[in-house]
Parts: structure tokens; sequence; C-alpha cells
């Protein structure tokens, strides 16, 4: 089973409102925890306390970021197979299926369904208006 994270078809860029939230709630959590190293460190001067508090602030945000920016968890899965029969239009072509979204589960699906490019735009917008998050 091969997974690809955007077909062609979503490679414009949309925000992923998972990743937001996620991006927003670290901006809340970074702001405690360097305003306490700031708190503790003043001793050693306002200068000195922002740089180790930025410092201790970026070796724990490198990692939360690069998690929020780039965990496939967070990304809306699709499976690509060539030469499907739409499940729309009959036709056979190189078929598209969102596996597995936000608040979307199709991974074990007994029949999956597979569609062409052009039926796989429109079922994509169908989800969408259904409350589907699909990045
Ligand atoms: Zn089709």
């Amino acid at each position: 089973m091969e997974f690809n994270i955007f077909p062609p078809i979503l490679l414009f860029m949309q925000v992923n409102f998972t990743r937001y939230g996620l991006y927003l709630l670290r901006w809340q959590a970074s702001t405690p925890i360097l305003a306490g190293v700031g708190i503790i460190l003043i001793s050693m001067g306002q200068v000195v306390s922002a740089i180790v508090a930025n410092l201790i602030g970026g070796l724990i945000f490198f990692w939360v970021d690069r998690f929020i920016f780039t965990s496939q968890t967070l990304a809306a899965q699709w499976e690509v197979k060539e030469n499907i029969v739409c499940t729309d239009c009959r036709k056979v072509s190189r078929g598209y299926r969102l596996v597995r979204a936000d608040n979307y589960d199709r991974t074990d699906h007994e029949k999956p369904e597979f569609r062409c490019e052009e039926c796989s735009q429109k079922k994509t917008k169908e989800l969408r208006e259904r409350g589907i998050k699909i990045e």
C-alpha cells in the first residue's frame, strides 16, 4: 500500500487547522517556560537571562515545532493506485482514496473506493462540506 501525503490535486497551499491549533498552543506553552526561566536567571542580568531563556526555548521548541510541521500523524493520508476503475465515472486511470484525516478513518475499509483525479476533487469538496478536515 503506497501512501502519499498530497495527491497532485492538493498541491496548492492550504492550512491544516490541526497543525495551526497545535502551533498556537505551543506558543502558549512557551510563554510560562520562558518567563519562568527568565525569573530564575534574572540575577544574571536581563540580557544574559533572555539569551539563556531563548536558548532553552530553542532547545525544546525546535523538536515541538518539527513535530507540528512534519508529523504524518497530523496529515491527511491518501492512497494512490494505478489503473483503477473510478467509483463514480467508471473511467480507468490513476486513482485516489482518502484513507485518513483528522476526523475520518477508512484505514480498514472492506471495499476501498478509488476515484479518478476529477471525481476525487469533487468528492474532496463534498467531504469538506460535510466537515471532514482535509488539508
Ligand atoms: Zn471519475
